[in-house]
């Protein structure tokens, strides 16, 4: 039965065998709360059942509490859905053993005659507030069913709890070990993203402002992606009281994304970079040179008769020709450099961009590279050649006027009778 309608009133399951007590408590608070009432611990249980989303709080007598009230409360306790409902005993005196039991059992408070207004109502306030706030063992033990790392910091950075520790934390296989009240620098076993896990913290505390990033860990050789997404907590007062982080483990899908970002970069034969990569790479490193970067050299090379080795080993020998070639173009020792570029133009032409490199001693590469590709092991296939132009980027090239440039090159070496480096200028 519910006594009072009123919406903004919290409302309160009241169960009490004891009209005069219910009575005068109803009276007394009847200003700030609404009942429902139940005269038996049955029909109470009934409408906690029917009503549990609206009810704040449960009022139970201790004269019922002291005969069957253990089931109820230890009922009202396990059952994840009354989660948030604090039970009050209220009541004349009962046995103290009775009182230790109840609470013990999960009541949050016991109000006891003679009732005052004000101490009551503060008492039920608490005993909301307290459930409210479900305790933060509470939260974790229920966020830990989400395959998400959800962790909650204080403002110095300590943990309060996370859900998932993973592998990259020391003490993971003891069950024993708490990670409450330490900072990630004293836990973690990756040691750098610790730190900057810390200056991170520090940053958002600092500022507010919230942060997402990934990171990459490599643990026992095992590498693996996070994403790090973190939001400060603020208290009442606006004053920034802790930090709410949420992580994923996203290496699957990382390592997806870098392989399809590699496949679209790369040349699928040599394993270069494809056209449009060197294409784009060429353009970036001219803007730099236009803003004052270093000096930058192209060479352009082409496999001399190359139709003639598809036609007589053909298409399979022709390739690991191409491979080879790649190979050649990938050894550093060949360039000299590590600061430089190699992709696949097309068919049996390439591209290599020297960074730092001034034309004449791009001519010295070209030569190291047409000398190493002349006597390569090609199996079966006698040693074959290849022609090569050079230039140099100008302040006033566009990619296009350097690409026609050393194609130039290439062409008077062709042209030159093959097998030899041309500087174009
Ligand atoms: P030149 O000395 O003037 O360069 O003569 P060339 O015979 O090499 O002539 P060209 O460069 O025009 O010929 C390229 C040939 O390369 C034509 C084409 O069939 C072949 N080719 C292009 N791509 C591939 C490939 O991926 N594998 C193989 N085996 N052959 C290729
Ligand atoms: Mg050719
Ligand atoms: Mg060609």
């Amino acid at each position: 039965m519910e006594v009072s309608e009123q919406k903004s009133k919290k409302k309160i399951l009241f169960i009490s065998g004891n009209e005069k007590v219910s009575g005068e408590i109803c009276t007394l608070l009847t200003n700030k709360y609404s009942f429902y009432l139940a005269d038996n611990l049955n029909a109470g249980e009934q409408l906690l059942e029917q009503h549990y989303s609206e009810i704040s709080a449960i009022l139970l007598d201790s004269m019922l509490a002291a005969e069957n009230g253990r089931n109820f409360i230890k009922y009202v306790e396990d059952e994840p859905k009354f989660m948030f409902i604090p039970i009050v005993l209220a009541a004349p005196a009962i046995p103290l053993n009775e009182e230790i039991d109840c609470l013990s059992l999960g009541a949050v408070d016991i109000i006891v005659s003679p009732f005052h207004k004000v101490l009551t109502e503060r008492r039920i306030e608490n005993a909301i507030r307290l459930k409210d706030s479900a305790s933060f063992y509470e939260i974790e033990r229920i966020l830990k069913a989400l395959p998400s790392n959800i962790y909650l910091k204080d403002a110095d950075c300590k943990y309060i709890f996370a859900t998932q520790y993973w592998n990259h934390l020391q003490h993971d296989d003891d069950p024993d070990w708490t990670i409450r009240g330490k900072t990630d620098i004293e836990i973690r076993k990756d040691r750098e993203n610790a730190i900057a896990a810390m200056e991170a913290d520090k940053e958002l505390m600092r500022t507010g402002k919230g942060a997402s990033y990934i990171i990459e860990i490599n643990n026992d050789n095992v590498q693996e992606f996070f994403e790090v997404i973190k939001q400060p907590v603020w208290d009442e007062n606006q004053k920034i009281c802790g930090i709410v982080g949420l992580i994923n483990n996203v290496t699957e899908h990382e390592k997806l994304k870098n392989k399809l970002k590699l496949a679209a970069d790369t040349d699928g034969l040599t394993g270069l970079l494809n056209r449009r990569k060197i294409q784009s790479k060429i353009e970036n490193n001219l803007q730099g040179l236009k803003s004052g970067g270093v000096s930058m050299s192209v060479i352009m090379l082409d496999i001399d008769n190359f139709k003639c080795i598809n036609d007589t080993y053909g298409h399979k020998e022709g390739d690991m020709v191409i491979k080879t070639l790649a190979g050649i173009l990938m050894d550093e020792k060949v360039i000299g450099t590590s600061d430089y570029f190699a992709g696949r133009w097309g068919g049996e032409e390439f591209m290599v961009l020297l960074n730092n490199t001034e034309l004449s001693e791009a001519e010295e590469i070209a030569e190291r590279i047409r000398v190493s590709f002349g006597t390569a092991d090609l199996g079966g296939i006698p040693p074959q050649t290849i022609s090569l132009g050079v230039a140099q980027a100008g302040l006033c090239d566009s990619a296009d006027t350097l690409c026609t440039r050393v194609d130039m090159g290439l062409y008077n070496a062709k042209e030159s009778g093959k097998n030899t480096v041309k500087a174009a200028y």
